[in-house]
């Protein structure tokens, strides 16, 4: 990474963390560091730095220790995504290749330029049987829509992040609390871990399976030797002890067999370690939807940075669709209106 980057880098997560970072000259950089700095750097309060000298690089022990300690406390950073396009055409014809009402019709009622925010989360999941395995997934929910956003985490990569909006005082969106976003997030980390946790339970099945089949034959044998005792004439004394023994054989045969579902039980928790706020000017389109009986004005979200409308979930189930009808001043998705 560029040196311009790094020092960046360095005097934001200083002053982050409580430090303060003077830039006196171009390739100077003065930092009073912050508690949690002070012991990975030598017990040291100042640090002067001479760039000329001493480029910043990965390895430098001032970037590890700003970043071991920004890890430690979960990170959160905010970044502007500045998209140039932000007239957006001819929304209500777009509109209509991206969402469907059935039995009616929808118009564009109005226009409105506004910020909105994403929220990115970087979560930790960890796969648990009678081993252990981590795994990173990000996930997006608008907070404006309060939805899941998969578009926005799948184009990252090609996003060009600013520090700061180009596009002057607009209406900030409205940053909710954590709880609130407890469900969307659920529901977009639970659709991004589908295919992983698919993979890992059929896994653990096939153990289950092949364990289950090898105590069946170790205990089906053991039993079969029982009957066949049993079936010989004996004591009545020796008989009760067959029944005793009959009775530890199928007591024991359970307990195995709930420990081996146990153990190749897949247990998934997950845990938030980074936040990332990306900010962007988006375009609220309202749309008049009305049929033969009624009619509702509902928001939708052209965003120029993808050129497409952010997805729109029904009112029922919280699902995304891009199918909607209109029932009693709801817009509900298919499934939801053939159910009521
Ligand atoms: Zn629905």
């Amino acid at each position: 990474m560029a040196d311009i980057g790094m020092r960046a880098f360095v005097t934001a997560g200083v002053r982050e963390l409580g430090g303060l970072a003077e830039e006196p000259g171009a390739n100077a950089l003065e930092l009073v560091l912050p508690d949690a700095l002070r012991e990975p750097l030598n017990g040291r309060e100042y640090l002067s730095i001479d760039l000329d000298r001493e480029a910043l690089t990965v390895d430098s022990p001032v970037v590890i220790a700003v970043a071991d300690a920004l890890a430690q406390g979960g990170c959160a950073a905010q970044a502007w995504l500045n998209p140039v396009y932000l007239q957006g055409g001819d929304l209500e014809a777009k509109w209509a290749r991206a969402f469907r009402l059935t039995a009616g019709r929808a118009t564009l009622a109005a226009r409105t330029l506004e910020e909105t925010t994403h929220a990115l989360f970087e979560l930790r999941t960890t796969y648990e049987t009678d081993e252990k395995e981590d795994r990173l997934y990000t996930v997006a929910v608008n907070l404006t829509t309060l939805a899941p956003y998969e578009a926005v985490v799948r184009e990252r990569a090609s996003f060009f992040l600013d520090e700061a909006p180009a596009s002057g005082e607009l209406v900030r969106a409205v940053v909710p609390n954590l709880e609130e976003l407890r469900r969307p997030l659920e529901n977009a980390l639970r659709r991004a871990l589908a295919p992983d946790l698919a993979e890992l339970r059929a896994r653990q099945e096939k153990f289950l399976a092949r364990e289950l089949g090898r105590l069946e034959q170790y205990y089906g044998t053991l039993e079969a030797e029982l009957d066949e005792r049993g079936r010989r004439p004996a004591q009545q004394e020796r008989a009760a002890r067959l029944v005793e023994h009959r009775r530890a054989v199928a007591l024991d045969r359970a307990k195995k067999r709930r420990d081996a579902v146990e153990k190749h039980r897949l247990r998934v928790s997950a845990e938030v370690f980074a936040l990332l706020l990306l900010h962007q000017p988006w375009l609220r389109a309202t749309m008049r939807l009305e049929s033969r009986r009624e009619a509702v004005e509902r928001p939708f979200f052209w965003n120029p940075a993808l050129k497409a409308f952010a997805p729109a979930v029904c009112d029922a189930c919280a699902e995304e669709t891009s199918t909607f009808c209109l029932h009693g001043g709801r817009l509900l998705c298919p499934s939801c209106t053939g159910s009521g």
